[in-house]
């Protein structure tokens, strides 16, 4: 416990001399209090930007939590079984765009194409910048299908956003998260199956890291009338085969310490997967395609 003290006597002094206002500073008392109750937390709530992330972030506007607030409830575990997680990838539908099959990245650019690799018919993020591979095509309302997986690391990063983070992007706006969270030691609308920052998965469908992964996900792209917002991005989204984004309404575009609010766009945009610039742990994929969806 006096440990404990020490870490939250050194975060509100972090915060002090961050220049944090008083209304988002973090509580001292009850960050003493969680890692009372999860003492693996305790190396990374140390970091005085990530104590004050998940701790005093500002409200969402659609749930009684904050963004990134690591005391929402952590989502149950499931045991996915094995879909997609055999040697090989299943075979993509008739009607879909086939956007990588392991024979090349034809189908994509990049800001930073040099980041991305193929290594025996994987395609591996860089990691040594945050930068996005993003499709040649531009896509609206989709079927998204990806296979991903995080590296096994005897040590971790401390930061658990620094472990295997990536993250699928329709219209290269709206993250669902790819992250090594199998272990549920970040806030949960920042593990994999999240909305980033907006809305955690139904339950932990991970598998743990070094095991092929598979997202499916149904995107409705936002309609907008001029500025306003006709209805919102949707999201259903399977992780693993285990539903995990229930028709999810969007509050905007992906931010990070924010709320998210909607600029209007195109109706169609590349599809973008996320490098998150983590060169400790790369993040592979293999099998990935989109069907177009005629709109509902
Ligand atoms: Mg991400």
């Amino acid at each position: 416990m006096g440990a404990n003290k020490t870490i939250a006597a050194g975060l509100l002094l972090g915060a002090v001399c961050g220049g944090a206002l008083a209304q988002d500073a973090v509580d001292p008392a009850e960050l003493a209090r969680i890692i009372a109750r999860h003492p693996a937390w305790a190396a990374w709530l140390a970091d005085p930007a990530l104590a004050k992330l998940t701790l005093a972030g500002p409200k969402l506007p659609h749930s009684p939590w904050r963004v990134a607030d690591i005391r929402r409830p952590q989502p149950p575990a499931v045991d996915t079984g094995t879909a997609c997680a055999g040697k090989t990838p299943n075979n993509p539908p008739g009607d879909a765009d086939v956007l990588f099959d392991g024979k090349d990245l034809s189908h994509f650019t990049s800001d930073h194409m040099a980041e991305w690799s193929l290594e025996n018919g994987v395609l591996v993020a860089g990691g040594r910048v945050y930068n996005f591979l993003r499709t040649r095509q531009s896509y609206g309302d989709a079927q998204i299908h990806l296979e991903w997986k995080t590296p096994a690391q005897p040590n971790p990063p401390v930061n658990p956003q620094r472990r295997g983070n990536s993250g699928v992007f329709p219209m290269g706006l709206y993250e669902i998260q790819i992250l090594d969270s199998h272990t549920t030691d970040t806030y949960p609308d920042g593990m994999a199956g999240s909305i980033y920052s907006q809305t955690p998965p139904l339950v932990n469908a991970t598998r743990p890291p070094g095991v092929w992964q598979c997202y499916d996900i149904i995107f409705r792209a936002p309609r907008f009338d001029g500025e306003k917002v006709v209805s919102p991005a949707r999201v259903t989204a399977f992780l693993n085969g285990v539903l995990v984004q229930d028709d999810t309404a969007l509050i905007g575009a992906t931010v990070h310490g924010k709320v998210a609010a909607y600029a209007p766009h195109a109706a169609e945009l590349p599809l973008a997967i996320q490098d998150h610039g983590n060169p400790e742990s790369r993040v592979a994929f293999r099998n990935i395609w989109v069907r177009r969806l005629s709109p509902r």
